[in-house]
């Protein structure tokens, strides 16, 4: 059944000024599950007003209630886990398994959220000089706004608003046009747990949207998170404006595997890397690096694992690859693949006919490339789906090197029972997020969460310390008192 999505402003549930509606279809069959409003600047400015107003009582309510209305938020999205899971598989497609774990990883945020009054302490020294004393405070920056990408519908916003608001900040919220109907849970939610109106509001809408929020001259603080091109765009303009960005982007995954890496445990770790969530995740692993003295055996066996994972409907438990987010991923995606294969790559599992084959949707099922150079796009570009390059290297060294090459920076990884070359590893990586023998290494909420190079823009990630430095501004007080 279709339902018409709606912005919420200043406690309302309303239609946007002068937007028109867009199909959102369920990934999985294509068929229209809910219509959302393309809004406008207006929808834009009216947002911002009630969240200025909403500011100027926020703010000053006291740290520990702000806190304990976040625990009721947190206590009331865990007793609807369930639901908001289900909500993610039917907009976004990934399996139930890995909707439910995002559902978890979004509300270790909100946790995080909850001890706000430790995180947003300062710091004091007394007789810094004679008579003198000296302290850092902390406070809210005012109004906040926060875009997010399709792939995460309820991890990425719970990356933001919580934080930010607990921190005393106001909120405009802008979820993906491509899966806006988890926001609706979230914010309706929020309000049950009793946050006073205006402190979220929530605007849905495309590229007006992100402009307004752009260049409003009220909003202070813009968190973003979504492709390479238009973080860049969020960066700079946002910038340009006067505001305080974090643009997290776009990214290219590489594992090294090495000969004395628990072979068993690798396949299976770069398997639900780079094929879970249909690769459709920032930290999905989309590069093997694998040293020669193992490349033969690793990839007989990853290519036999990979052949017979199934392709289909995430709400069916028997599926690993869910379908892409809409048609013209779909065959953006094949084109890669045409690409690989002229551009003389080794086409190990053609995931095209596996996709074709479930019917409606945009299924593409797992496909592995061997032989892949550093000239090929396959290499290059973000693919985001279940696509997964293979280069063969002589060793540590070139593994890095490779890696390094890469103009993103997300998460890399290496799998190796060797202390020695995991610290080598380490030290010498460019990646913003690293594993050693972790698959994801996606960091938990109380630390910081950003990569380096071309996959961020800022200075300080989400989540954790930073996420608290970014929606506070200090002040430094020198006191003396005769
Ligand atoms: P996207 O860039 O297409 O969209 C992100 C947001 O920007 C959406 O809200 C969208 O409405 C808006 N937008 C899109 N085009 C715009 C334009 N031209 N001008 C202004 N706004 C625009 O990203 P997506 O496809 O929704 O998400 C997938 C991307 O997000 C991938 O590149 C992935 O790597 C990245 N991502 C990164 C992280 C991270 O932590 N680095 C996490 C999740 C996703």
């Amino acid at each position: 059944m279709t339902k018409t999505i709606r912005n919420y402003i200043n406690d309302q549930w309303q239609e946007s000024v002068g937007g028109h509606l867009e199909s959102v279809p369920n990934p999985a069959t294509g068929e229209e599950i809910a219509k959302v409003p393309i809004s406008t600047a207006e929808d834009v400015n009216l947002a911002v007003e009630a969240s200025k107003e909403a500011y100027k009582t926020w703010s000053l309510v006291p740290v520990p209630e702000r806190a304990r209305l976040m625990f009721r938020y947190l206590h009331l999205l865990n007793e609807n886990k369930q639901e908001l899971g289900d909500i993610i598989t039917l907009e976004n497609g990934k399996t139930l398994k890995d909707a439910h774990g995002e559902v978890q990883r979004g509300i270790e945020v909100v946790e995080l959220a909850t001890s706000t009054p430790n995180l947003m302490m300062g710091d004091a020294l007394p007789r810094i000089a004679g008579g003198i004393d000296g302290s850092i405070w902390r406070y809210p920056l005012g109004v906040v706004a926060g875009i997010t990408p399709f792939n995460f519908p309820m991890m990425v916003p719970l990356w933001m608003f919580p934080l930010a608001i607990a921190c005393g900040n106001t909120f405009v919220l802008k979820t993906s046009e491509r899966t806006p109907v988890l926001a609706e849970r979230l914010v309706e939610l929020f309000y049950e747990a009793g946050f006073p109106k205006g402190v979220l509001n929530l605007v849905h809408g495309a590229k007006d949207v992100v402009n307004r929020i752009l260049t409003h001259p009220d909003i202070e603080a813009i968190s973003f998170v979504g492709s390479e091109p238009v973080a860049r765009i969020v960066y700079e303009t946002g910038t340009k404006h006067g505001k305080r960005v974090q643009a997290l982007a776009g990214a290219k995954n590489h594992a090294t595997v090495l000969a004395d890496c628990q072979l068993d445990k690798t396949i299976e770790g770069v398997i639900g890397s780079a094929f879970g969530s249909s690769g459709e995740r920032c930290m999905a692993c989309s590069v093997v690096v694998v040293t020669e003295d193992i490349a033969d055996e690793f990839i007989d066996e990853l290519t036999k694992r990979t052949k017979v994972l199934t392709v289909g409907d995430g709400h069916n438990d028997q599926n690993f690859v869910g379908p892409l987010i809409r048609e013209s991923h779909k065959e953006r995606v094949l084109g890669y693949i045409d690409d690989g294969v002229r551009s003389g790559g080794k086409l190990l599992v053609d995931g095209r006919e596996k996709g074709d084959q479930v019917g409606a949707g945009y299924f593409v099922g797992a496909t592995l490339f061997d032989h892949v150079t550093q000239e090929m796009k396959i290499w290059q570009d973000e693919i985001f789906a279940p696509v997964l390059s293979i280069v063969r290297v002589k060793d540590l060294d070139e593994a890095i090197e490779v890696t390094n090459a890469s103009p993103f920076a997300n998460g890399a990884v290496i799998y190796t029972s060797s202390g020695k070359s995991a610290q080598t590893f380490r030290d010498r990586i460019d990646a913003g997020m690293v594993g050693v023998n972790v698959n994801v290494p996606a960091p938990m909420a109380f630390f910081a969460f950003a990569g380096n190079k071309a996959s961020f823009f800022g200075d300080l990630g989400t989540n954790g310390k930073d996420g608290v430095q970014f929606y506070t501004r200090k002040k430094v007080v020198t006191e003396r008192w005769f």
